[in-house]
């Protein structure tokens, strides 16, 4: 990408080490990853709390940093017991509850700590001898903060206080000073949202909200501040988005138009079932895509199943039309393993042999590997398929012309961009995704892609039953899980039962919040069990998890589809794009351990040929529990948009933007895609037009410099992370 020169210094690119000294700027830096004035700046409050109202301490979680607004009760010293030493109790009260405080050899501090002050406290909660205590907690009282009476009692206690994320090291009110030195310095700030859109919308100018974000007097001043620097965010991203897929189609890609007579005429001359209506229009999209010499940039989303290898497969004959080369990137040995498979059992053997699908894994034996990277520099083959491994340096195309990425969540942008530059000329990405994605996620995520859904499934498929079956109200069922697995063997298909973890050593579990603490389930006893279950007697059951090796797992998935295996206990290795027809029922085990899209996923690896889908979630978690809402909310839906959104509610923020926003400091910081959807929607619109009128951003010096300010932190954090 284009780099900007830096307009003019702007105050937010200041390094900290000047406005707050090195010593200070260091332990920002460690704590928070903050370098400069605008990251200091743009470290917000997380809340706002008052002098005059204390905060309920009923609630503190244990071991976590709190910091409160509490008022002292009293304070004791007293000799230790076992050491030397003496040990200062205070006892802080919310009015109701009481949390002791407590200091060794810090007898000085009783003279603060009188009773009656009221501060803010700061500190990991702990429990001593069954009540709540902070261990050498750091605080800051409020009677100094209003020596003279300046404001009004009333004004004094409402006053809101910015309370921001802190660290051990750092607390709250430390951050507050250095933001209140760094504002003193400022000065005024270009604005990245232009005069005419800020009025319209009725934002503050940029500096402005700066100081109303961090230093309010009324609790009217914040909100109207975070607003506008809320529209700041999701407009600056939306332009840099923009930008970047703008930037993408001024390369010159080499357009592929399928010959006729071809390869991928005759593919569909021998195709033995008609495309949907969905699979024709996406076809056509990316036909049309790819026929120009703009680059192709598009996110394909599907469910499992609806159909988008055969479109992707497609795609990839037009580009062996015209004699170029299409890599396939699968997340795990298995599903490029399985791709290639099925992709040669789809071409048939007179197209197979004509584009000579090739597969290339870290697993590839020496001669193999040799003659496969062969194959791909000489374009022989124009079908590759394979791993991550393609992204290493000996892998080199004749012709790339199309890159596929499957299943895209498990890739990060930038291996997407390591494998766009194998081309000698930027090739088309097709990037495939059976993870729905709600429309603002793909705009915020995948702004920088085209976005094409495939939503009806191919006719024919009878939809799959769901059931919860809740151990914590019917511990008897489980019996009849059981029972329901050996009659679905009876029929002739096989199941998968999939566990959270491998065995009692290993923690493949996904952590849980909430519920209590109970031992995982296990692939390890699972297996034991069902092997020794009589109504199983006689059948295959076989392990598939991460620390088989990708041999044993690839023989055993193999081994599955041909139906040597009956029943795959397996963890989550088998989530993504397996594809095993005549696979009926899938048993998920402490099914609260998975995510709702997870779920989903799996239920999604049954019911794929003609023999309906059973999916049972077991699941121990009680009625109500937020573990047991997951799972009730998978068993009463099948659209994977509505479940999307749904996880979408219930997981953290950060985890919807996981790896492609990562990143302390890269990541959003107000906006909210799943409350902010029609904000992000309009600051895209408004990011468009701008663009259109100045695509270079020229007369828009204060935005391209935000723009400039996000790669750079992107690339600072690429930096410290590697
Ligand atoms: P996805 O990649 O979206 O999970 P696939 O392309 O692997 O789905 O298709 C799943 C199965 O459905 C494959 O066996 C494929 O051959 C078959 N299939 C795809 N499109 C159709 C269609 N239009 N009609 C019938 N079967 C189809
Ligand atoms: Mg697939």
């Amino acid at each position: 990408m284009q780099r900007y020169p830096l307009n003019v210094a702007s105050p937010l690119d200041q390094k900290l080490g000047g406005v707050l000294g090195a010593r200070t700027a260091a332990t920002f830096a460690k704590g928070f990853g903050i370098e400069t004035v605008g990251d200091l700046l743009t470290h917000y409050p997380r809340r706002y709390a008052r002098r005059g109202e204390l905060t309920e301490l009923s609630h503190l979680p244990l071991d976590d940093d709190v910091t409160i607004v509490a008022e002292v009760i009293d304070v004791r010293e007293r000799p230790m017991r076992a050491k030397k030493g003496s040990l200062l109790e205070a006892r802080i009260t919310d009015g109701k509850g009481i949390l002791t405080l407590t200091f060794f050899n810090q007898p000085w501090r009783a003279k603060d700590l009188r009773p009656g002050v009221r501060g803010i406290f700061a500190g990991k909660v702990g429990e001593y001898r069954g009540s709540r205590q902070l261990a050498h907690p750091d605080y800051e009282l409020f009677e100094e903060d209003n020596p003279g009476g300046a404001e009004s009692a009333e004004a004094w206690a409402m006053k809101p206080i910015p309370i921001y994320p802190a660290t051990s090291t750092v607390s709250s009110w430390k951050v507050q000073k250095a933001v209140g030195v760094a504002l003193d310095s400022l000065g005024e700030l270009d604005d990245p949202v232009p005069d005419a859109v800020r009025k319209s919308r009725g934002l503050l100018p940029f500096t402005r909200a700066i100081e109303l974000i961090h230093r309010p007097t009324v609790d009217a001043e914040w909100r109207a501040a975070r607003k506008s620097l809320r529209f700041q965010e999701a407009f600056v991203l939306q332009t840099a988005l923009l930008e970047q897929r703008q930037r993408l189609k001024e390369q010159a890609a080499t357009p592929r138009i399928p010959k006729p007579d071809g390869l991928l005429e005759q593919f569909d001359a021998a195709l033995d079932f008609t495309l949907t209506a969905d699979q024709r229009e996406v076809g056509e999209a990316i036909a049309n895509d790819i026929a120009t010499p703009e680059p192709m940039n598009r996110l394909l989303q599907g469910e499992v199943g609806s159909g988008k290898t055969v479109v992707a497969l497609r795609a990839m004959l037009a580009v062996a039309d015209t004699g170029g080369q299409s890599a396939l990137l699968a997340p795990t040995e298995v599903l490029a393993g399985q791709h290639i498979r099925s992709i040669v059992s789809t071409l048939g053997p007179d197209l197979a042999a004509r584009v000579r699908p090739t597969l290339i894994t870290g697993q590839l034996p020496t001669a193999d590997r040799r003659k496969a990277l062969l194959a791909a520099v000489t374009g022989q083959a124009q079908i590759v398929i394979g791993t991550h491994a393609l992204m290493s340096e000996s892998v080199e195309f004749f012709d790339l012309g199309l890159v596929v990425v499957d299943e895209q969540h498990r890739f990060g942008v930038d291996q997407r961009e390591a494998l766009r530059r194998k081309g000698a000329v930027p090739p088309h990405v097709l990037v495939l995704t059976a993870t729905p994605i709600p429309r603002t996620v793909a705009m915020t995520v995948f702004g920088d892609l085209d976005i094409s859904t495939i939503a009806e499934l191919p006719a024919g498929r009878i939809p799959i039953e769901t059931f919860v079956v809740p151990l914590a109200d019917r511990p008897g069922w489980e019996g009849r899980v059981w029972e329901r697995l050996s009659e679905e063997l009876e029929k002739g298909r096989q199941a998968f039962v999939v566990c959270p973890a491998i065995d009692a050593e290993s923690d493949a579990a996904p952590a849980e919040p909430d519920g209590p603490v109970r031992p995982l389930t296990t692939v390890a006893d699972t297996l034991d069990m069902l092997r020794a279950d009589e109504r199983l007697a006689g059948r295959r059951i076989e392990a598939l998890h991460g620390r088989l090796t990708s041999d044993e797992k690839d023989a055993r998935m193999r081994a599955f589809a041909a139906g040597e295996i009956d029943v795959l206990v397996a963890t989550t290795v088998i989530e993504v794009g397996v594809d095993v027809p005549n696979a009926s029922a899938m048993i998920v085990l402490d099914a609260d351990r998975f995510g709702v899209s997870q779920l989903h996923q799996l239920r999604g690896r049954v019911g794929r040929g003609d023999v309906p889908g059973l999916c049972l979630l077991v699941t121990a978690a009680e009625t109500g529990t937020p573990a047991r809402e997951r799972v009730e909310a998978v068993a009463a839906t099948l659209d994977g948009f509505e479940l999307a959104q749904k996880d979408l509610e219930l997981r953290q923020e950060g985890d919807v933007l996981g790896s492609v926003q990562s990143g302390r400091r890269s990541s959003l910081r107000l906006l909210r895609v799943v409350k902010d959807g029609d904000l992000i929607l309009q600051a895209r619109s408004i990011a468009e037009q701008v663009l259109a009128q100045d695509p270079s951003l020229v007369r828009h010096p204060a935005l391209r410099d935000a723009l400039e300010r996000r790669l750079d932190e992107a690339e600072r954090d690429f930096l410290a992370k590697s």
